[in-house]
């Protein structure tokens, strides 16, 4: 029987690790699969995710600029799913298609695991409310910290995903509030960068302030384009992470989606760190 097919679909799409990971999971697991890169055109998504169902692909990750769309191409999502309003895994089952949401799980256990920071109690700095801060927010509410702040270059977008977490926020007992980067308010111990400000070579989107001393602050971007956030947080005494444990952790959950298997995630985080730093 020849393997089953997956692959991630986004525009742009040649620089995404998530085929070396899943290669790397298969290896590990003995899951017969292959892996591969889908260029859809910013014009045909939806498409582009039909010709690859019907020419055999059991599931796909979505990413950047799709993750909204792909929930729509979705009969049945996960609850937090639907609750970021956002997906980056589909699963094409026969009676139907599976939408579900891995960012903000893959996240949490990054910093809680990865990084050793349990986040009930911290206060905690959600920056972006793009694809990537939709579907991390209700995960990280989840977690339970002390108060939550969503900045957002665009206030409107923050106040407006803030408002959809209004209930998850209240039942998990957390302080919610959101705004623009200008007014954000005191100082955190985690600080996220969940906007596109590392990918695009912007500026770093919030003031120093806001990293209590000894703070956590992770950029969701990794390799060349994340430095200039590494390098501004730890200048400012912070600890800081970049978003490749973060992309690991959230292809195992995807994996366990589709395979209903749980790959170890350390050793791929080991050797995608290798990769990505040019010593493999
Ligand atoms: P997106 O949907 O295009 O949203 C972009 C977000 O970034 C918006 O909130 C936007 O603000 C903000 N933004 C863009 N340029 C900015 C700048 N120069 N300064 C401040 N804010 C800026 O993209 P996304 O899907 O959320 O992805 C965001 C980042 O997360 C990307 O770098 C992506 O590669 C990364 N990511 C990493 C992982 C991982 O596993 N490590 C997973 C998902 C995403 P406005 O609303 O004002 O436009």
């Amino acid at each position: 029987m020849p393997p089953d097919r997956y692959a991630v679909l986004g525009h742009p799409v040649a620089h995404s690790q998530s085929p070396f990971i899943h290669a790397a999971f298969a290896a590990q697991t003995g899951e017969p699969i292959v892996y591969e890169r889908v260029l859809a055109p910013l014009d045909a998504f939806a498409a582009t995710v039909r010709a690859f169902a019907e020419s055999g692909g059991r599931g796909c990750n979505v990413t950047v600029p799709f993750k909204f769309d792909a929930l729509a191409l979705a009969t049945q999502a996960s609850a937090r799913a639907r609750q970021a309003g956002a997906a980056n895994v589909l699963r094409f089952d026969s009676d139907g298609w599976w939408a579900d949401n891995t960012d903000g799980i893959g996240l949490v256990r990054d910093i809680e695991q990865g990084a050793g920071v349990a986040l009930a109690g911290r206060r905690v700095l959600l920056v972006g409310a793009g694809g990537a801060g939709a579907g991390v927010l209700g995960p990280l509410l989840q977690a339970a910290p002390a108060a939550l702040h969503l900045a957002n270059r665009t206030p409107e977008r923050a106040l407006a995903l803030a408002a959809r977490h209004a209930a998850l926020a209240a039942e998990h007992r957390v302080p919610l509030a959101a705004g623009g980067l200008e007014d954000v308010p005191g100082a955190f111990d985690v600080v996220v960068n969940a906007s596109a400000s590392s990918l695009e070579g912007g500026a770093v989107p919030v003031h120093a302030r806001c990293l209590a001393p000894g703070a956590l602050a992770v950029d969701l971007m990794y390799g060349p384009a994340a430095e200039p956030f590494l390098a501004w947080a730890r200048q400012a005494g912070a600890v800081a992470r970049d978003g490749l444990g973060m992309l690991v952790e959230q292809a195992a959950e995807a994996f366990f989606v589709w395979r209903g298997r749980r790959p170890l995630t350390a050793p791929v985080l080991a050797a995608l760190r290798a990769r990505v730093e040019g010593k493999a």
